[in-house]
């Protein structure tokens, strides 16, 4: 069986930034990009957001110089899915479906999230030409615009307050007749003057032509067609992590728990690991020792590319420094 120091799978800003760390620290990863590598910024146009980009940089195009930067300094890549995982002892193994089993001293997983979609006609057709599924990234390019966010929990509520920055209109599109979010979300959403609710409502259709031009909501068994620049869709994120649910720790909505995470959950190694200084020990840190997390398949909050880098960045660390320490 072939054998790497670490073993990466997951090849978006996370997986890409621990590879180049790693790779950089001598440790020759081993990325498991996925058959479809890149992860969720290869489905979005711009990304103005990400830092040294003062014009924008296309998702794919971003990902692509990630990956050749990971490349640079010694990372091997293998587009391939790893379909099975032991952790059970070291070292670690990896099984893919189309090549040869693997054995790992260290593992990051850096396996990403994906938002929950609702499944109605045109919200895949228009996605980047009037849907989206992040208010953070995408707020800007709806200055003066009519707009949409479909969802009650804290998501939409933080899509909805991002919007009214820029946006003419915002109308929340709501199934029930009470919001789940936070009650300090529903409060600042609620009373700004930009903002409308459609309680009981459910959107049944996206239309338009080269961008969107209107939706179609329900509201007790009667549609109604309403004028729209642009939908976002919040209804929750998902992230990937069956893969390794039966072997480390994974919180109520599934996402990875780490050392740093584990405050609210608590996993019982944390609370033994801290430094002479008082500090956690190897924060991104799962469960199982010698198994690091990073990016949005640990992180509920920020689902953010750069801060997917920075937790990247942070893994490879700390893998680095936990490979020394045995
Ligand atoms: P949630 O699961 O909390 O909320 C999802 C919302 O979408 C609910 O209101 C739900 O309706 C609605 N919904 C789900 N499926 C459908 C559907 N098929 N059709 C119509 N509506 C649907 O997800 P969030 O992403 O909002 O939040 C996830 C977690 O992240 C939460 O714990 C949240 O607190 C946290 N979070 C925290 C933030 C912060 O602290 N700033 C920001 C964002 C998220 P219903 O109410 O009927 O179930």
């Amino acid at each position: 069986m072939e054998h790497t120091k670490l073993a990466i799978i997951g090849s978006g800003p996370a997986g890409y930034t621990a590879a180049l760390y790693a790779a950089r620290a001598d440790l020759q990863p081993t990325l498991f990009a996925g058959q479809r590598s890149g992860g969720q910024l290869m489905l979005t146009t711009d990304v103005e957001n990400f830092p040294g980009f003062p014009e924008g940089v296309a998702g794919p195009d971003l990902m692509i110089a990630m990956r050749k930067q990971s490349e640079r300094f010694g990372t091997t890549i293998f587009d391939t899915d790893i379909t099975t995982v032991d952790f059970s002892a070291r070292p670690f193994k990896l099984q893919s479906s189309d090549i040869a089993a693997m054995t790992a001293d260290a593992v990051i997983l850096s396996l990403g999230a994906q938002s929950i979609m609702l499944g109605v006609p045109g919200e895949l057709e228009f996605i980047g030409r009037g849907v989206s599924t992040c208010a953070v990234c995408d707020a800007a390019f709806y200055r003066g615009k009519n707009t949409y966010v479909i969802g009650g929990g804290d998501s939409a509520m933080e899509d909805t307050l991002a919007l009214t920055k820029f946006a003419d209109s915002v109308t929340v599109v709501h199934r029930r007749d009470a919001f789940k979010a936070s009650k300090i979300m529903q409060e600042r959403v609620l009373k700004n003057e930009k903002v409308k609710v459609f309680w009981n409502t459910q959107l049944k259709e996206i239309r338009g032509e080269e961008m969107v031009k209107e939706v179609v909501l329900e509201v007790d068994g009667k549609q109604k067609t309403f004028p729209a620049d642009g939908v976002f869709i919040a209804i929750g994120h998902k992230p990937t992590s069956q893969l390794v649910s039966h072997a480390i720790e994974l919180d109520d909505h599934g996402y990875i728990v780490t050392r740093q995470s584990a405050t609210k959950h608590g996993v019982a190694a944390a609370s033994a690991a801290v430094t002479d200084a008082g500090l956690v020990a190897f924060p991104s840190m799962t469960s199982v020792e010698g198994i690091f997390a990073a990016g949005d398949c640990v992180d509920i909050r920020y689902k953010q590319a750069i801060t997917a880098a920075g937790q990247g960045c942070a893994a490879a660390l700390d893998a680095e420094r936990w490979l020394e320490s045995q």
